[in-house]
């Protein structure tokens, strides 16, 4: 199945459907190499990209996701959706709604959620990665994390994709641009393409 649009844009997220065009493009060619990765899965969007180009291949989507928001996705914070509050807990869990995109979209047999922090399942898996997405929080902190304890597992030809990175400070928060900048004056990667607010890297 090619790229869905129309299915892409009903799950809430925050990735345009250029960059989730771009995005299944980047799968294709990864899903060659060795299993996807994405950190930050939040309702799926960027997890229905990948996957379906994961599917296709015959290749699996590893899903990293706590889900239970990031630091700007709590009560009170800018990207808080009340909708996505479990009544029970009174906390925000993303992981139903997770759930029924898989579904929606034909992804259980392709797709393994890990749902922990980041950190947590680096130390779990420890094979080589066709694609690394970064895209959990947005702390500096936190960036760095998923960069460190990821990017290694990148074997030549592997993407290095962060999402949210913004070169004019005014467009948004400094970290994942910081990340990525670090990342390209490592001598590991060439610069591969940007797309909105993606921006990918492949190792050399
Ligand atoms: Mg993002």
């Amino acid at each position: 199945m090619p790229f869905d649009p129309i299915l892409v844009q009903q799950i809430p997220g925050f990735l345009s459907i250029e960059e989730g065009e771009h995005l299944f493009r980047l799968g294709c060619v990864a899903a060659a190499i060795a299993p996807c990765l994405e950190i930050g899965s939040y309702c799926g969007r960027s997890t229905v990209c990948l996957g379906v180009a994961c599917r296709d291949a015959g290749q699996v989507l590893i899903a990293v996701d706590h889900h239970r928001g990031s630091e700007e996705q709590q009560p009170g914070e800018e990207y808080f959706n009340p909708a996505l509050v479990d009544p029970a807990s009174g906390r925000v869990d993303t992981l139903r709604r997770f759930r029924e995109t898989l579904a929606r979209a034909g992804l259980e047999e392709t797709v393994v959620p890990v749902v922990c922090r980041s950190e947590l399942a680096a130390r779990a898996w420890s094979g080589p990665l066709g694609l690394v997405f970064i895209d959990g929080g947005h702390a500096a902190q936190s960036v760095q994390a998923d960069y460190d304890g990821w990017s290694p597992r990148l074997p030549p030809g592997g993407f290095l994709v962060f999402h949210d990175v913004y070169p004019n400070p005014a467009d948004g928060g400094r970290a994942p641009y910081e990340a990525y900048r670090r990342a390209a004056a490592s001598g590991r990667y060439a610069p591969h393409s940007v797309v909105g607010s993606l921006a990918v890297l492949r190792r050399v």
